[in-house]
């Protein structure tokens, strides 16, 4: 449950987001002001919910800054019945954004760390969005089973786009994916399937993302 407290400082970073122009679609505004970060992010880290900054969650792993979170999706323009695939579970927080956006059933997950995934899950019914499918698996091969996908957005660096995600974008299907040469220094790309399959790419902002670990991706590590 979330406390007037938690709602008071939510409500003033999304303002602060808005301000500072991270956020200018209204209804990315309404997402962030109805998922209560604080339930993502686990203790000790919560008091610092609403800092935009990023959160450890475990495993060696990051829940994004909310701005970064704000440029994805400002990028991504997702509309309400769009397919969403978000490679890059983490706690579940960007999910429940994309599911604000998108339609509660539209949206799939993919997580890699199997114990991330099951508190993604957790965090997400929690937080009332249980519609939203948390899968265990590689998503650098994608999520083959529910696609075509009118979105694929990737919350972990690649060292480039993996070619499966392309394959399951529908007609004029979005990928916004931070892709680089070196881990943690990438680039936001925002692609667009055209009619023949192949993609128009354009560079967004410079960031910096925990690699995205897979067979069309990074290699394990050691
Ligand atoms: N979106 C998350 C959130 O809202 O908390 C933050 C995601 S965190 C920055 C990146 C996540 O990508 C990590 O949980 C990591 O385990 C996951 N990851 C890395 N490689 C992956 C892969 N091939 N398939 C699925 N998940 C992967």
């Amino acid at each position: 449950m979330s406390s007037p407290a938690a709602a008071a400082a939510r409500s003033r970073l999304v303002e602060d987001l808005v301000g500072s122009r991270y956020v200018q679609d209204p209804r990315v505004r309404e997402a962030f002001l109805r998922v209560p970060r604080e339930l993502f992010v686990p203790e000790p880290s919560r008091r610092d919910a609403y800092v935009d900054v990023p959160l450890p969650i475990g495993w060696g792993q990051t829940i994004s800054a909310p701005s970064m979170i704000a440029i994805m999706l400002e990028e991504a323009t997702v509309r309400s019945g769009e397919r969403v695939l978000e490679v890059g579970s983490g706690s579940g927080y960007h999910a429940a954004l994309l599911s604000c956006l998108a339609g509660p059933a539209n949206v799939v997950t993919i997580e890699r760390i199997p114990d991330l995934a099951a508190r993604a899950r957790q965090n997400l019914a929690q937080a009332g969005f249980e519609a939203v499918e948390v899968v265990v698996g590689d998503g650098s091969l994608g999520h083959p089973s529910r696609a075509p996908y009118d979105i694929i957005l990737a919350t972990a660096g690649a060292p480039r786009i993996p070619e499966p995600w392309a394959a399951q974008l529908a007609p004029a299907g979005r990928i916004v994916a931070p892709v680089g040469p070196r881990l943690h220094e990438q680039i936001l790309l925002v692609a667009r399937r055209r009619p023949d399959g192949t993609l128009e790419v354009r560079e967004g902002t410079p960031c910096a993302f925990v690699p995205l670990v897979g067979a069309k991706a990074w290699p394990k590590p050691d």
